[in-house]
């Protein structure tokens, strides 16, 4: 079929948008143009839609063919009708948004809505090395601010019942630990995302004396997981103690994700993984504690290879693949 798919990623500071040409080979695919988009989400739902409406018209103009369909990932849970729900999302007016309908309406295109992790997933697993055939299977594990998850199996996303699945973030690491937004205790990301770390910096230091420490307790260090993870290439003790409780943690519901779903690969994204190869390396010293030796084996765990823009051609890809 000739024409193009549109992908939408809303992120926190920026709205990507990008055009897909789904005939042309697998590496023209993504060496396409991604606009960004400045915006504040906490501005509200309705400058946000007003960006989302003239990125698709302005990423549009002029393309050969038609457009065949629109796909946005979206922070926050998302239904199998791709209506956004639950009050988890930082824009303001967004729980409750018909998103795709208003958008089909706009464009008389179909839509499809999936929660953004989700749409990186798809983006990793499309474009990603060793996977895009349609029996294959991929966990994507996001290390930002918090921990996102997205499950692509047989080819398709999955949204589980109530829009839940994937949220890996939310697994309880810890029965009774630190308290988190979601209502819950002891969630991996109160531990292994980047604010995770640093948290642990700071309740960990009284323990130890080493420079990290020493510059917590003198408020010279924030502390960052960049500035632990920059002290322990330095052989900071306090910084490995800490490297090491993030990596328990991540290997443990790691192990329940590759026991329950066999993915053929576990790719792992994020901010955090600016620290380097040593993120995966601490996961897989773990991860014998928590998988089945006949599973660890084949157990393949790598970095995402997409970077940022994973969200924005998932989003496209998933688009195209739906409807073209
Ligand atoms: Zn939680």
């Amino acid at each position: 079929m000739k024409g193009y798919s549109i992908g939408i990623d809303i992120g926190g500071t920026s709205i990507k948008a990008a055009a897909f040409f789904g005939n042309a080979d697998r590496d023209g695919l993504i060496s396409g143009e991604i606009r960004r988009y400045p915006t504040r989400t906490a501005d509200g739902a309705a400058p946000v839609r007003e960006i989302i409406e003239r990125a698709i018209d302005e990423i549009s103009r002029g393309l050969p063919g038609r457009m065949i369909a629109i796909g946005v990932g979206t922070p926050g849970l998302v239904d199998r009708e791709g209506n956004l729900i639950g009050a988890a999302v930082n824009i303001p007016g967004w729980d409750g948004l018909p998103l795709s309908r208003a958008l089909e309406e706009r464009w008389r295109v179909p839509v499809s809505v999936a929660n953004d992790a989700n749409m990186t997933a798809y983006g990793e697993w499309r474009f990603g090395a060793e996977t895009g055939s349609a029996g294959d299977s991929l966990v994507c594990i996001s290390l930002g601010t918090g921990i996102g998850g997205g499950v692509v199996l047989d080819g398709r996303i999955l949204v589980g019942a109530g829009g839940m699945a994937g949220e890996i973030g939310h697994v309880v690491v810890e029965e009774g630990g630190r308290p988190c937004n979601c209502g819950l205790s002891g969630c991996l990301e109160r531990y292994s995302s980047a604010t995770g770390i640093a948290v642990s910096a700071v309740r960990m230091a009284p323990d130890f004396d080493s420079p990290l420490s020493r510059e917590i307790a003198a408020g010279t260090a924030g502390p960052t997981a960049k500035q632990v993870y920059r002290a322990l290439s330095a052989g900071d003790s306090l910084a490995a103690a800490i490297h090491r409780d993030s990596s328990r943690h991540l290997a443990k519901a790691i192990g329940v994700l590759a026991q329950t779903v066999n993915p053929k690969v576990i790719v792992i994204g994020g901010g955090v993984l600016e620290a380097g190869d040593i993120i995966i390396e601490g996961i897989r010293e773990f991860l014998p504690r928590f998988v089945l030796p006949m599973s660890l084996e084949s157990l393949n765990i790598r970095r995402a290879s997409l970077g940022e823009s994973a969200g924005v051609w998932g989003a496209a890809a998933h688009a195209w693949d739906k409807n073209a």
